[in-house]
């Protein structure tokens, strides 16, 4: 079955803006999609309505056959573990060591109460560190997360996402701020990750090369619908 599956779903904001006008997809387990569009065509809307930062108008997402729409804050919180998300602008906590930054990911939700005042397992330390590593900032976990590069901090998002173990990330457009070859290597990782621990992933680009460089999988986002769906070498210029 689908991990994901998307049905007519639809967004209006509060202003009146239709941001999606009727989406239906289906993602298989272990894809790496990415969903490429126009500043504006629905891309963020819909990854946000996935793990519920942005609650849909109309449709439905299920998650391993599971109406996420019915989920309450409990089971909003379990799913945004399961369905990890990065962002463009990082949204690290910037005064706070790396090291913090991923096991405030990982314990935020469950224990925010430990966490603030600064105890963590030996457990859920010494795995974050293993993460850390994985992801090549071993020299890094002291530092503050502001006193990092871009792609660095990229990195700790990702890192902060793992550490959640999640059977799904949602990468919003994880590369917008960063130069190519930063871009390239955030990209390579986001791929290792889906190859190696089989997480799906998707992904919002604005680059049209990359995607075909990377997924498995291309949608393209027109003003609010789907006006492209397929593999990368079936993609022509014209979308
Ligand atoms: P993309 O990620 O493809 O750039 P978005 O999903 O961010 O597209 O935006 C889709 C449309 O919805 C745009 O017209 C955008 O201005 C609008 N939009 C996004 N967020 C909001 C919001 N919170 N309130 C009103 N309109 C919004
Ligand atoms: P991004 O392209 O990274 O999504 P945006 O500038 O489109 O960045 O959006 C930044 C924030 O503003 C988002 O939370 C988005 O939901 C919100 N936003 C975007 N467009 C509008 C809009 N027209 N009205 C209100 N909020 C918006």
């Amino acid at each position: 079955a689908a991990i994901l599956e998307i049905r007519n779903l639809k967004k209006v904001y509060a202003d009146g803006t239709a941001a999606l006008q009727g989406v239906s997809l289906q993602v298989e387990r272990g894809e790496f999609v990415a969903v490429i569009g126009p500043s504006g065509a629905g891309k963020s809307t819909l990854l946000r309505c996935i793990n519920r930062l942005v609650e849909p108008t109309e449709g439905a997402v299920l998650f391993n056959g599971t109406d996420t729409s019915k989920a309450g804050g409990q089971q909003v919180r379990k799913l945004r573990r399961e369905v990890g998300m990065i962002f463009q602008g990082f949204n690290l906590i910037q005064r706070v060591s790396v090291l913090r930054n991923v096991l405030h990911g990982r314990l935020g939700y469950m224990s925010s109460m430990t966490g603030a005042l600064g105890f963590y397992s030996k457990r859920d330390t010494e795995e974050a560190h293993s993460i850390l590593q994985r992801l090549g900032l071993n020299q890094q976990m002291y530092k503050r997360a502001d006193e990092l590069s871009g792609g660095q901090q990229q990195r700790v998002g990702i890192a902060r996402a793992l550490s959640q173990k999640p059977q799904v990330i949602l990468a919003d457009e994880p590369i917008a701020s960063l130069d190519p070859v930063t871009s390239e290597n955030i990209m390579q990782y986001l791929y290792t990750i889906c190859r190696e621990d089989g997480i799906t992933c998707l992904v919002n680009l604005h680059q049209v090369e990359v995607a075909r460089k990377y997924a498995t999988r291309i949608i393209g986002i027109h003003k609010g619908a789907v006006v492209f769906d397929g593999a990368p070498d079936e993609l022509t210029d014209e979308v």
